[in-house]
């Protein structure tokens, strides 16, 4: 029974768009003919390649090792023999290095037999070093390293972990189908997570928009462990992780601090039951779930999907594009980028490919602010993005720091609604990367 009504303070309804995937079963993308990886796809320093063209590779090899602690190390997500190392379409629009493989024909893809390791066995900090070596990071779209996040310092102590499952932009479904169909393995990570960090409590928070995924995980709970299933009311940004400590604790994270200030770490659900895979398969983290979905592509899936898969074989399998569609996103329409480019491949951190149709998309041209205060009360945050955007078009960098642009996760609540169409969350993220190209050469 779960009577309270849980949820952060602004924030916005977008239209979900999640009946398209939400009731398809996951299903197994036949393996491509190659696949791109780039070393930039976690958060931190790029990867280091440690192969070169003309290597031969078996699936869940080594490809590129980490360069420093915040960093993650790439796995050949096919067998076969590395074709080139060097400069590709990268999702952020940019090029950069990647490994281009060209899997074995007629393969079986199967990996090199490897141990699994017994995690029961392990000491947390052995745990944390597997975590490392399988290149996990954060499946929600951040692709921060886990491992990292598994070694909090010791004045920033976990006392609660909190699982995602929020799902909120709209669109997606990779989270929801793996909490319906994996259930066990969710617990599982949570179990390891928790032993990684010491600690005994751990909530999921999943909005009340996924019932079947809230009941599958109260019924697989393990009678053991102190995991609660917590229901929220649907929101947007409800996942970014401010906001879901928010709805949860009810505490809010201060500006300038990390989830770890009030001693929470969150953990997206896919990425818990990545952890689990590691230690049920022993092999890295060469495959994601991705949903591939909107009005302009024919057939609408969630996808088991090898790194590295290219937009164009991706697109293909799912029957292709309809003659009216109009722009495709990595991510969900709020927070994702559009994508020129069908030789752009996935990364670990590609939630799903969204596939705008002509009357999906948003054509109105930009006009003068009205000063109606709607973005104020949307920003989940509490900045000024009216003000910001102003700043942002004069070039006022400095100004728009003071005015705490920091803490703009450029989540597009404030895009949504202005009803004169300013692209206020594009501004802010140009800004920020001027800000920090800036910081680069000073
Ligand atoms: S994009 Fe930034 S300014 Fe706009 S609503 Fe989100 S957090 Fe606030
Ligand atoms: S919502 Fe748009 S029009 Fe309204 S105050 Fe904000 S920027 Fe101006």
């Amino acid at each position: 029974m779960f009577l309270s009504r849980l949820t952060f303070r602004h924030g916005v309804h977008p239209p979900e768009h999640k009946a398209l995937t939400a009731g398809v079963r996951i299903h197994r993308l036949p393996f491509p003919s190659e696949v791109v990886l780039p070393v930039r796809q976690h958060a931190g320093k790029p990867a280091r390649p440690i192969v070169k063209p003309g290597d031969r590779v078996e699936r869940g090899d080594l490809v590129a090792e980490p360069d420093g602690w915040i960093s993650s190390p790439i796995h050949a997500s096919v067998s076969g023999r590395v074709a080139s190392v060097g400069l590709w379409p990268h999702p952020d629009g940019t090029h950069d290095t990647a490994i281009r493989i060209e899997a074995e024909p007629y393969s079986a893809q199967l990996p090199r037999p490897r141990i699994v390791p017994d995690w029961e066995a392990l000491s947390p900090k052995e745990l944390v070093g597997a975590v490392r070596d399988a290149g996990v990071v954060g499946l929600g779209g951040a692709a921060f390293p886990t491992h990292v996040k598994l070694s909090p310092p010791p004045d920033m102590p976990v006392t609660l972990l909190l699982i995602n499952g929020c799902e909120c932009e709209p669109y997606l479904t990779t989270d929801h189908r793996s909490m319906v169909e994996y259930p066990e393995r969710i617990h599982l990570g949570v179990r390891i997570m928790l032993r990684c960090l010491g600690v005994s409590k751990a909530i999921i928070g999943v909005e009340r928009n996924k019932p079947d995924a809230i009941a599958a995980l109260i019924a697989t709970r393990p009678g053991d462990l102190d995991v609660r299933v917590q229901p929220l009311d649907v929101k947007y940004p409800q996942g970014a992780e401010k906001m879901l400590i928010q709805a949860v604790k009810g505490v809010e994270v201060p500006s300038g601090k990390l989830p770890g200030h009030v001693g929470v770490l969150v953990q997206n659900a896919a990425s818990v039951a990545t952890i689990a895979e590691v230690f049920e398969t022993g092999l890295p983290l060469v495959e994601r779930i991705v949903t591939v979905t909107g009005r302009g592509v024919r057939r609408p899936s969630n996808l088991l999907v090898p790194v590295g898969t290219k937009l164009g074989d991706l697109l293909e399998a799912c029957g292709g594009m309809t003659p009216d569609a109009r722009e495709i996103v990595f991510g969900g329409p709020m927070m994702g980028a559009s994508q020129a480019n069908l030789e752009t491949p996935l990364t670990k951190g590609t939630t799903g490919v969204v596939v705008l149709s002509e009357a999906e998309c948003r054509t109105q041209p930009a006009e003068a602010c009205i000063k109606c205060g709607r973005c104020l009360d949307a920003c989940p945050v509490f900045l000024n993005p009216q003000l910001l955007g102003k700043l942002a078009k004069a070039g006022r960098y400095d100004e728009m720091t003071a005015g705490h642009l920091a803490d703009c996760m450029v989540c597009g609540c404030c895009s949504y609604v202005c009803p004169s169409n300013i692209p206020l969350s594009q501004q802010f993220q140009a800004a920020k990367i001027a800000i920090r190209q800036r910081k680069a050469v000073a």
